[in-house]
């Protein structure tokens, strides 16, 4: 892997103070959203405005944002607020476009960064240009993938290269949308030290009730900022109603966090820590699963006893199907549960076959 040396994030060559804080629409909608949401944001203190202008939308056919018709409102947003502004890119014609009307910073959005040919691309439009580049984790679990969207856009020659975690896509059944997977962000600060982690408590959770408890998660474990989508008239949306929140709630909400001042060992200790509790559970499913053996053993010595047989097809699909039941309520999937259960329900009757042959 490349050395990544980075430099951090700032304004007028001032490192900002963590938590960074990026704050504006999903998307900008029209001229006078923008401005107003972006008014607002200013006036509570908000130093970075966001909005998406070209939305990668899942299908066809929903809002895929403004596209150019929005360069100059962010332009303008800079103007009158003197925010910096930041935008997504997906493409090398997006990167010349936002330059063009002077954002100031871009992000790759998720679906993105999990094409290496898309991420190549931005890097090369960006040769020569010195701006912060913030990478999301790709859609997928794979932290090899998103680092190395980091590398492309570090060997293009950007040094304030950050990424945001918006967590991954799943199919289990959770309270997020994004399963957040925490020990990924927090494996990325080790292998790479020097970068600045942003979360997005709004793409994670999904829900605006739970944009709070995600993002004091967030500096619990020590990441560096948030970016949070803010809406001037959040239900009405145009794209990701339900994660918007208004900058007096943001306000409110960021005033609520309780920022714990850290050292860059904190993060290592994170991660230790949540190893060590994953050690003592998978000690205590073997205890579980010991004492589960030796009950069945005793039912053994019941059936040798009374001579009844081994398999009892009725209590098994009994076992089977609510055992699966109550998996699939714990948001595992099916087959997973099956096959656990499957693997137990053998384990017994080898146990429970020893001791009917055994004198
Ligand atoms: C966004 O930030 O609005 C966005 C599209 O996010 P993501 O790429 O994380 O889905
Ligand atoms: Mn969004």
């Amino acid at each position: 892997m490349d050395t990544i040396k980075l430099k951090k994030i700032d304004i007028d060559k001032k490192e900002i103070k963590r938590p960074i804080i990026i704050a504006g629409p999903c998307s900008a909608e029209t001229e006078k959203q923008t401005l107003e949401t972006a008014h607002e944001l200013a006036a509570k203190g908000i130093q970075i405005f966001r909005a998406g202008l070209w939305k990668p939308r899942t299908r066809p056919g929903s809002f895929e944002g403004v596209k150019n018709e929005g360069l100059p409102w962010l332009k303008k947003v800079k103007e009158e607020t003197g925010m910096l502004i930041g935008t997504e890119v997906a493409t090398a014609l997006h990167v010349y476009q936002a330059l063009k009307y002077g954002i100031d910073m871009i992000w790759i959005g998720a679906r993105t960064t999990a094409n290496p040919f898309a991420v190549q691309e931005i890097a090369d439009a960006l040769e020569g240009v010195d701006i912060p580049v913030l990478v999301k984790n790709p859609v997928n679990p794979d932290l090899d993938l998103w680092i190395g969207a980091i590398e492309r856009i570090h060997r293009a020659g950007i040094k304030k290269v950050a990424a945001i975690h918006r967590g991954f896509s799943t199919y289990n059944k959770i309270k997020y949308r994004n399963e957040p997977q925490w020990q990924i962000p927090i494996e990325l600060k080790r292998r790479i030290p020097d970068i600045q982690v942003i979360t997005d408590p709004s793409h994670i959770s999904g829900k605006r009730t739970l944009i709070r408890e995600v993002s004091q998660q967030a500096m619990d474990l020590v990441f560096d900022g948030l970016m949070i989508e803010t809406h001037i008239d959040p239900d009405n949306a145009w794209s990701d109603a339900s994660q918007q929140i208004k900058p007096d709630s943001l306000k409110e909400m960021l005033d609520s966090l309780v920022i714990r001042s850290s050292n860059g060992k904190d993060l290592q200790m994170n991660l230790d820590m949540m190893r060590q509790e994953i050690d003592q559970l998978d000690q205590e499913l073997w205890d579980v699963l010991e004492k589960r053996m030796k009950l069945s053993k005793n039912i053994g010595m019941f059936k040798k006893e009374n001579n009844l047989t081994i398999l009892q097809p009725k209590r098994y699909n009994e076992i089977m199907n609510q055992r699966v039941e109550v998996g699939v309520s714990k948001g595992f999937s099916n087959e997973f549960s099956e096959k656990l259960f499957k693997n137990i329900h053998e384990e017994s009757i080898r146990h429970q076959k020893y001791i009917m042959n055994s004198e």
